[in-house]
C-alpha cells in the first residue's frame, strides 16, 4: 500500500524555506496537522481547499496520533507537519512508534532546521578551522530531563561552537551554566528570535550582557540561543586564508 502517513520537516518559518518535496505533498494532502506554535500557517495555503487542517499546540499526542489513524482508514494522505526539521526535538518517536504497531506505513521529509536559518541570519559558519570543529546541539534541562553527562554546564567544557534550543525562558540559568563550564564572560553569544520569520529579530552580544539584552528585547521562546568563538570568526579569518595556512 502506499505511504499515506508523512512527517514533514516545514523549515524555520518563511514558506519559501519548505523543500520541493515538503510543498508536492502538502498540495496533494487530505489532513494537514501543523505545529502552529512556530510553523506559519501560510504554508497551509499550499494545501487543496478541502483539506481538513488542525493545529498541533493545543492538542495531545493521543489526539494527533487519532486523527493521523482514522484519517488512514479513510484512504487520506495525512501531512503532519513539523517546525524545522522533524528529528531534531520533533517529538516524533512515540507517533512513529504507534504508526509501527498498527502497521501503518510512513515516511519523513527532512527540512530546514531553525539552526541553519539562524546560521544565515547571522551571516556565521557554525564550523570555522582552528575555532571550532563540532556543532553541540543541545537544550538547558526544563520540564523535559536532561541526562547527567549532557548538562550545559559539562557541554560547556569543550567550547565547540554551541546552539541551545528551547530554552530562551531560562536564559539567566543558561548563562550561569555555561559560565560555571569554564566559558569566559567575554565569549560571543547571539540570540535569534524568529529566524527567517517578517518578525525575525538578532541580538549579537557577550554572555556577560546576554540575560540583560534577551529580557529586554523581552524574548521568552521561538529563539536560539548560540555560543561560541566561531560568531566572531570573522575577525580571524584572514589570517587563516593567507597563504601560509596549512590544513
Ligand atoms: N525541529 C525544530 C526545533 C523544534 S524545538 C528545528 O529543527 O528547528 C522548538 C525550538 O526550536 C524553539 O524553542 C526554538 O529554540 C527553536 N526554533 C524553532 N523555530 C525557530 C525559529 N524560526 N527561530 C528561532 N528558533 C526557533
Amino acid at each position: 500500500m502506499a505511504v499515506q502517513v508523512y512527517f514533514i520537516g516545514a523549515g524555520p518559518g518563511d514558506p519559501k524555506l519548505l523543500t520541493i518535496r515538503a510543498k508536492s505533498i502538502i498540495e496533494k494532502a487530505d489532513v494537514i496537522i501543523y505545529a502552529d506554535s512556530l510553523v506559519s500557517p501560510e504554508v497551509c495555503r499550499f494545501a487543496p481547499k478541502k483539506a481538513e487542517i488542525y493545529k498541533s499546540a493545543s492538542l495531545t499526542l493521543e489526539e494527533i496520533t487519532e486523527i493521523i489513524t482514522s484519517a488512514v482508514k479513510e484512504g487520506k494522505v495525512i501531512a503532519r507537519l513539523q517546525s524545522g526539521d522533524p528529528s531534531i526535538y520533533g517529538a516524533i518517536g512515540e507517533q512513529m512508534a504507534v504508526l509501527e504497531e498498527k502497521g501503518i506505513k510512513y515516511e519523513i521529509i527532512p527540512g530546514v532546521s531553525s539552526l541553519f536559518a539562524a546560521a544565515a541570519a547571522l551571516k556565521t559558519e557554525l564550523t570555522v578551522p582552528e575555532l571550532s570543529q563540532t556543532v553541540i546541539i543541545t537544550r538547558m534541562e526544563g520540564k523535559t530531563p536532561v541526562p547527567p553527562l549532557e548538562d550545559l554546564k559539562n557541554l560547556a567544557r569543550h567550547k565547540a561552537s554551541m546552539a541551545i534550543f528551547l530554552s530562551a525562558s531560562l536564559i539567566k540559568k543558561v548563562v550561569a551554566e555555561l559560565l560555571a563550564g569554564g566559558y569566559r564572560p567575554d565569549t560571543p553569544a547571539a540570540v535569534v528570535y524568529k529566524a527567517s520569520w517578517q518578525d525575525e529579530l538578532v541580538l549579537r552580544t557577550t554572555l556577560k550582557s546576554l540575560v540583560e539584552r534577551v529580557r529586554a528585547a523581552g524574548i521568552k521562546k521561538q529563539a536560539l540561543i548560540l555560543v561560541g568563538a566561531f560568531l566572531e570568526a570573522k575577525k580571524t579569518r584572514s589570517r587563516l586564508y593567507n597563504r601560509s595556512f596549512e590544513k
